[in-house]
């Protein structure tokens, strides 16, 4: 009987004893091929020789400094990477310890900034249906995930939800692909209004949104319609990259593709590729600098956080990452898109395949032509979970797609090492699984 609280009572997880390359390997021995880096996260697969030697030396030069104290080379190091390869005006780098603390930092900074620059009745986020960005109390408030909330909604501060940019589902079909980005930027607008928009802090969205609706990209426009309403009514723009991130869409920063500048960025997950557990929250310096001229202090900080030996893996893995993998990404997430059409495209139970680079998704419907999603209660992604890991696949299948209760998807977002025939690998393993489940 194991004293570990697992994430479910019901069954046991298989236990995991190695990882090389794109494989994962169980105490029988069984191999999995990591199709999803657990949840987008091992970018560069397993037991990458220059990410475990750079964190020994670390460890063994300086394990721990506490940031009330001390500074440190490996945080240096990453920050300045780190806004030497961002886009706009991204200054200043606060590093965390996962994608919820880097939310829970993003909030928390975007509402002192108002109150240091004499604003301080700005007290409100707006966020999006069917979006996460997190499990703390302020991230998942601001997630539009409706069934991780429901039961901690009496507890949790409300936020405005507008709706997501979700053609498959949102088009109509009177209208273009960009008038429909358009309609859904702006909702912003509209909430805006009916709040009224000196009341708002920051509107927060992911750029190409993860577990929820399974690598969805915005439409052409959307972002930067959303960008001139923000600049309008004077909100910030909070991009949450904590999964869609460090080259995982084929860019390192995924919003480098919609042409416009976030004033706050958080990032995880690829950022320490699994090896070490780290975030970060990136600002501009104009956000940085209202606070050295106001109380010089955000009222804010981990134990953890700037963690000497979590940066020292941060860096190695963005030196990796832009010595040639975020735009091998590119390239082999195009490959694995063309595989997956010429595959699935036609499948009566597969009504949508998407996403940018490594990050792709394939929605599961009832019925193709209606887009009718399976009933819940079969719990068809659950079933495609086991039976995909029974076929030595392990990817990020996820309910509610269509409105936190109806719908299925697939996510799937390999290490970036993955070679050509590890594409087929991926594919005839999702055909054996979707001939049992579906
Ligand atoms: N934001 C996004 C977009 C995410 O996908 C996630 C995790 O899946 C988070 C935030 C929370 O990150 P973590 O699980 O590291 O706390």
């Amino acid at each position: 009987m194991s004293h570990v609280f697992a994430r479910h009572s019901k069954s046991a997880p298989r236990k995991a004893v190695r990882g090389a390359g794109v494989y994962m390997y169980d105490t029988d021995g069984r191999a999995y091929f990591d199709g999803s880096g657990g949840a987008a996260v091992s970018c560069l697969g397993h037991g990458d020789a220059d990410v475990i030697a750079a964190v020994q030396a670390q460890v063994a030069q300086l394990s721990y400094a506490h940031t009330s104290f001390f500074t440190s080379d490996p945080a240096e190091e990453l920050a300045d990477r780190l806004v030497a390869d961002a886009p706009g005006d991204l200054d200043k780098v606060y590093f965390v310890s996962g994608g919820s603390e880097a939310v829970e930092a993003a909030l928390k900074l975007a509402r002192q900034y108002f109150v240091e620059i004499d604003q301080p009745q700005r007290h409100r986020f707006i966020a999006r249906r069917q979006s996460y960005h997190g499990n703390t109390l302020g991230a998942l408030a601001t997630g539009g995930n409706q069934w991780r909330k429901q039961a901690f909604a009496p507890i949790m501060t409300e936020t405005s939800l507008i709706a997501p940019c979700y053609a498959y589902r949102g088009q109509r079909d009177d209208e273009t692909p960009f008038d429909y980005g358009q309609r859904v930027a702006n909702e912003l607008e509209t909430e805006l209004l009916r709040l009224g928009p000196d009341t708002v802090i920051a509107f927060v969205a992911e750029p190409v949104v993860g577990a929820t609706l399974g690598a969805v990209p915005p439409v052409e426009g959307y972002f930067k319609r959303i960008r001139e309403i923000c600049d309008q009514y004077g909100v910030l723009l909070i991009l949450d990259e904590v999964m869609c991130g460090m080259g995982r869409t084929g860019t390192l920063f995924a919003h480098e593709q919609e042409g416009i500048t976030a004033d706050i960025v958080t990032i995880a997950k690829g950022l320490g590729a699994g090896y070490q557990p780290i975030g970060a929250m990136m600002c501009t310096a104009a956000i940085h600098q209202a606070i050295a001229d106001g109380t010089g202090f955000f009222q804010h900080g981990h134990t953890y956080i700037g963690h000497p030996t979590a940066c020292a893996a941060g860096n190695a893995v963005v030196k990796k990452l832009t010595a040639g993998l975020v735009e091998r990404s590119a390239t082999m997430g195009a490959r694995l898109q063309d595989a997956l059409v010429a595959e699935f495209g036609q499948h009566p139970h597969i009504g949508d395949i998407r996403g940018r680079g490594l990050f792709r998704g394939l929605e599961v419907v009832a019925d193709r032509s209606g887009k009718t999603p399976f009933d819940p209660a079969l719990g068809v992604n659950k079933q495609i979970k086991q039976t995909a890991m029974d076929n030595g696949l392990a990817c990020y299948p996820m309910g509610g797609t269509v409105d936190g209760q109806m719908g299925d998807h697939v996510l799937l977002a390999p290490p970036f090492i993955l070679e050509d025939h590890h594409i087929d690998e991926i594919v005839t393993k999702l055909k054996q699984t979707f001939d049992a489940v579906l």
